[in-house]
């Protein structure tokens, strides 16, 4: 793709926006970075932008944005944003960031999505592909810390890999976007706000991940999901399947606590459930879903189980923080729907102390409701969501109101047992109290290192 001399308008100026203006101005495009948001909280990429010449706006969003050729939006702009409306109806192109990195790439894709195990069957597939002696970059939407694909994407050679997390918001502006593997772990309810309430165009949000993948492309989905693979119409793409359930013919699936992979019907024991670090049956389908990508990539298996025995895990999903009295502190803040606390509470046989509440996205959650009763001895219910979880809950369990999440830690202190766990999984998302959900995370983490 030449873009030589062509203007670009770049919607968001972090991240994403900042790889995407220095993609562009490398091979010869004017770009013009445009972000909403006050100046105070761009103070770095504002450095950034004058120390490269880079042209760029704060505060708003002018007119300025549709003198251009196209528009690159990043991945953190809700796809019916009023801006891109609008460019919508000037008819201006916009291709996501992910496509637009795409006309770049050299190496390999391999796209992850899927509404929960993003980041960490992107982490898992990267951190196996490399153990297994291959070249692999993470990119994408992971976490605060992430790494923009526009950043990477000429890092990677012919025979590099790009393992990709994928948002659905990504996947809604891309044209000749053409992973070698597409991966979809689950599709449920979740970012419906931003789809007009409509779980099918939420859906097919995610199948466009396959629409431009042919006869050497993989595809590999969710076999115990119909939501994530029943409106692909992609015939030519080869297709494997994961499964907790059942066995699968094509793909890897998990009998008897064993993860196996099949091909034509003949299955070969990789490991053990007890192999992996990362914890609870959503991590068992995770690392199915990286067997898959992984075995058709020809990794022998014995590296394969090595590389799962050693992966630790992504920070802020499940993660062990400390045990006092034989309590065990696990911060889950990256739980910010309530089907991940459906997985969370799967994980754990002890008694649960439970963290739940924040801004509250629509939650229903009547999908929890008979785990919290067998599972949960009390929920310590914060943010701004609390009063709703309180009148959901108090007729099942005992539900007390904190005001802060460091009270939450302090009062679990007092009242858990030894035997039980005190769970940070909170269904919602952080910015009613906090920055982001690390921040959560880190506030919870902070607390519980703090305890005498
Ligand atoms: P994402 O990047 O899609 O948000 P993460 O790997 O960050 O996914 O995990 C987010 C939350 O979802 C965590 O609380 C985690 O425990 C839970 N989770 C992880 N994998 C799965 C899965 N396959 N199915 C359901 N929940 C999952």
């Amino acid at each position: 793709m030449n873009i030589d001399g062509k203007k670009i308008s770049i919607i968001g100026a972090v991240r994403s926006g900042i790889a995407a203006a220095r993609l562009a101005k490398r091979f010869g495009a004017v770009p013009f970075v445009s972000d909403s948001g006050d100046e105070s909280k761009l103070a770095s990429s504002i450095k950034v932008f004058q120390n490269e010449n880079i042209q760029y706006e704060t505060g708003s969003h002018t007119n300025r944005i549709f003198d251009c050729d196209f528009i690159v939006t990043s991945p953190g702009v809700p796809s019916n944003s009023e801006v891109l409306m609008k460019a919508k109806q000037n008819k201006i192109k916009i291709v996501s960031e992910i496509e637009f990195a795409s006309w770049f790439c050299k190496g390999k894709i391999i796209s992850i999505t899927g509404t929960n195990g993003k980041t960490t069957t992107t982490s898992l597939c990267s951190y196996t592909l490399n153990k297994c002696g291959l070249v692999s970059y993470t990119a994408g939407n992971i976490g605060a810390a992430g790494t923009a694909f526009s950043e990477v994407v000429l890092s990677a050679g012919e025979n590099d890999f790009i393992v990709l997390e994928t948002s659905s918001f990504q996947l809604d502006y891309i044209d000749s976007f053409k992973p070698n593997f597409a991966v979809i772990l689950n599709i449920t309810p979740d970012h419906l706000d931003r789809y007009n309430n409509s779980f099918e165009e939420y859906k097919n949000s995610k199948y466009a991940v396959t629409k431009n993948q042919d006869k050497n492309d993989f595809f590999i989905f969710n076999a115990d999901d119909e939501n994530s693979f029943s409106g692909i119409t992609n015939d030519s793409v080869k297709k494997l399947s994961f499964s907790l359930k059942k066995e699968v013919d094509n793909g890897s699936f998990y009998r008897n606590e064993k993860l196996i992979f099949s091909q034509n019907s003949r299955g070969e024991e990789i490991c053990s459930a007890k192999d992996l670090q990362i914890k609870g049956e959503h991590n068992i389908a995770n690392a199915l879903a990286v067997l898959g990508v992984a075995k058709t990539l020809g990794i022998a298996s014995d590296k394969i189980k090595s590389a799962f025995q050693s992966f630790e895990g992504v920070e802020h999903r499940l993660e062990f923080v400390r045990e006092i009295n034989g309590v065990k502190y696990i911060n889950d803040s990256k739980a910010t729907n309530v089907d991940s606390v459906w997985y969370a509470l799967r994980s754990f046989n002890q008694p649960l102390f439970l963290i739940l509440g924040g801004k509250d996205k629509g939650n229903d959650y009547s999908r929890i409701k008979d785990l919290v009763k067998d599972k949960v001895k009390k929920i310590y219910a914060i943010g701004s969501s609390a009063p709703k979880v309180y009148d959901f809950f108090k007729n099942i369990v005992e539900v007390e109101l904190q005001k802060t999440l460091e009270d939450c830690v302090y009062k679990a202190r007092k009242e858990a047992q030894p035997g039980t766990i005190v769970l940070l999984s909170p269904a919602c998302a952080s910015f009613d109290m906090f920055d982001s959900y690390e921040h959560r995370g880190r506030v919870f983490k902070n607390a519980v290192n703090g305890l005498k």
